[in-house]
């Protein structure tokens, strides 16, 4: 005889992967109706726009906790999950988004977790064709089978459109007071949500960076260029303008915020670079460096900077408080200059 089993129904804990947004929070309503328990589970990344959620105060995880008394637990994406943006066995969306093997590995680990902290059974807030890439039948089904979650993931937006999970089949979770849901349409969730007075209107999910063009362009390059992949890596991926010239990266702050912010994510052994007593950009250089793509870089800043004449003098060194080191040099043409922009 399984757990579940053996299990009054009240005493069942649901661990529900959520995001912030207003599937997640209406998946977890529904499961909380029915009597039990519910923790959440939120993936963090580098990727993961959701900040934005966090500060609103009508959205986001903050909901779950304040009105509806969830916990929310945080696990982060590990290096492992460069590998899956790498080579993802399912391949990929629009842009560089993995979005079914993504769906997967956090599945996986959060089979882990629930093991970890005795909850019963696992549910998401995903909506049968939301997204026409990762939420057709064919992809729910391959995410199931492949978490290891085969009939044991519930999906309550949908379940009445997906074959009964076991806890359905058993009478553990009344079927009944599941929904229907398919499609892009928030008119459902918003109404389940309204009637508890949680949220008002429908605000879009903070998203996720692989979804980007241009992300994903700065992407592709740092998985071309990099054989051990780290978390760490990619914040700085996040700021300023990037060049790949003769296998180097040089990074270029577009104001002070993403100066500071090259700054705080650069490396000990990355270069760094700004132009001497006029006010302009943090330029980081990564990997090692020769005289040609210093006098590239020097360009780059001066050519960024508020200097009014077309040669400069700039600083670098890797302590930014001691740049010992200067280059004079005159600002190349923005053809020559761009060529090299990612
Ligand atoms: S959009 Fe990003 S976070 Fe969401 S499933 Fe796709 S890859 Fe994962």
């Amino acid at each position: 005889m399984t757990d579940i089993e053996i299990k009054k129904k009240d005493n069942l804990v649901g661990l529900g992967l959520v995001s912030g947004g207003l599937d997640s929070l209406t998946a977890c309503l529904l499961i909380k109706q029915q009597g039990f328990d519910v923790i959440g589970l939120n993936f963090k990344s580098p990727f993961c726009l959701c900040d934005k959620v966090l500060s609103h105060s009508d959205c986001g995880l903050n909901l779950f906790h304040e009105k509806l008394g969830i916990k929310i637990y945080s696990l982060s994406k590990g290096d492992d999950y460069l590998e899956i943006i790498r080579n993802p066995k399912f391949g990929y969306g629009k842009n560089l988004n993995p979005c079914i093997d993504c769906r997967i590995y956090i599945l996986k680990k959060a089979k882990e977790f629930k093991k970890k902290i005795k909850a019963d059974f696992i549910f998401t807030g995903e909506v049968l064709n939301q997204r026409p890439k990762s939420q057709h039948m064919k992809a729910l089904n391959i995410v199931e089978k492949e978490s290891g979650l085969e009939g044991k993931l519930l999906r309550p937006l949908s379940a009445l459109q997906l074959k009964p999970t076991i806890y359905e089949e058993r009478g553990l979770i009344d079927r009944s007071k599941l929904l229907g849901i398919k499609g892009r349409s928030r008119k459902v969730q918003l109404e389940v949500v309204r009637k508890q007075g949680l949220m008002d209107e429908y605000y879009a999910c903070g998203g996720c960076l692989l979804t980007d063009k241009n992300f994903s362009n700065r992407m592709r390059d740092y998985l071309k260029f990099n054989k051990i992949l780290k978390m760490e890596d990619i914040h700085i991926l996040k700021y300023g303008r990037h060049f790949r010239f003769n296998d180097n990266k040089i990074i270029v702050g577009r104001n002070e915020i993403e100066n500071n912010m090259l700054l705080q994510h650069k490396k000990p052994i990355d270069l760094i670079m700004e132009v001497q007593d006029v006010p302009g950009p943090i330029t980081i250089i990564q990997d090692e460096f020769n005289e040609e793509i210093l006098k590239y870089a020097a360009s780059l800043t001066l050519r960024y900077s508020d200097l009014e004449e077309s040669k400069g003098k700039v600083v670098y060194g890797k302590d930014y408080q001691n740049l010992s080191k200067e280059i004079f040099t005159e600002i190349e043409n923005d053809e020559i200059l761009k060529k090299y922009i990612l």
